[in-house]
């Protein structure tokens, strides 16, 4: 059984008026327990709309979002439980933040969740430890905190649950490429450690190339492909027409491929792609 079933998921805006929009349509596919999926997409195509959906901040128009085999709106009043076992954090998350300290605002989920004062503490503790937040800063008003800190705070807000399902939609926007890659970072080890599902919304093909092992790719709400990340990048024209593009580092080593280097087209990092033509100037060499 896969852990998150979309089934004709649809989701539609201001439906009885005249700016009606259908920002997902009939969208269905399954996501495997512990898998870390990238969600793409030209802006508007329904990405951040689908990640509401996924932790019943939004209710579906139609279709279901089933968690764990069960649909999450056959009990409504239990609907805030799924949002402890699937959590997201915003495009913006430092709105988030409303509490007095950062400490209470990264506290707040696992209050919620009804863990003891203790347990809180050490959920705090940990989530702070790995965004990388000084733990100085706990005791702080997160309106002192800079942009970066902010973000850092929010995020381990979320973290602190420990969700089952994290659902991060572009968590980098706005931070420096150092904080961004040690970030993502972070976020791959959680994922490796606890095992659990990461679904990453991002408009860095790079960040999405390096990190997930599938990918979803959106266009007006739909589905356009759902494949392993290496497949979803040997896709160039197909993203292309639909307004994205594939990583710089791929683009080159298949353009090095068509003019006869013979070296690995579907390197997806620098890494790789600098190891392959190394390879190969080590062959002729
Ligand atoms: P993405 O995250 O891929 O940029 P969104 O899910 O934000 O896409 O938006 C999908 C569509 O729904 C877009 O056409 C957008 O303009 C529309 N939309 C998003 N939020 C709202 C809203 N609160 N009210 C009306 N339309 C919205």
């Amino acid at each position: 059984m896969a852990q998150l079933e979309i089934k004709n998921l649809s989701f539609v805006y201001s439906a009885k008026t005249a700016q009606k929009k259908i920002a997902v349509d009939n969208l269905s596919l399954s996501i495997e327990k512990g898998s870390f999926v990238g969600i793409i997409g030209h802006t508007g195509s329904g990405k951040s709309t689908l990640a509401q959906l996924l932790n019943g901040l939004l209710k579906p128009s139609s279709g279901e979002v089933i968690l764990e085999g069960k649909n999450i709106w056959s009990e409504p009043k239990k609907i805030r439980d799924v949002r402890f076992k699937v959590g997201l954090v915003f495009q913006y998350p430092e709105y988030q933040l409303f509490e007095e300290t950062v400490e209470k605002d990264i506290g707040f989920g696992p209050r919620n969740m009804g863990l003891s004062e203790t347990k809180i503490q050490e959920r705090v503790e940990n989530a702070a430890n790995f965004v990388g937040l000084k733990s100085e800063l706990l005791k702080k008003s997160p309106f002192e905190l800079s942009g970066g800190e902010k973000r850092r705070a929010a995020i381990a807000g979320v973290i602190a649950m420990n969700p089952e399902i994290l659902i991060l939609d572009e968590p980098s926007a706005g931070l420096d490429p150092m904080g961004r890659d040690e970030l993502l970072e972070q976020i791959r080890n959680y994922h490796r450690q606890e095992g659990n599902t990461v679904l990453l919304v991002s408009h860095s093909m790079e960040d999405v190339a390096k990190f997930a092992e599938k990918v979803l790719v959106m266009s007006n709400g739909k589905m356009a492909f759902f494949d392993e990340t290496k497949k979803i990048f040997s896709y160039a024209d197909e993203l292309e027409n639909l307004g994205l593009r594939i990583p710089q580092i791929t683009k080159i080593m298949r353009l090095l491929d068509a003019a006869g280097i013979p070296v690995d087209k579907s390197a997806l990092t620098v890494e790789s792609g600098a190891d392959s033509i190394e390879k190969l100037l080590r062959k002729i060499g």
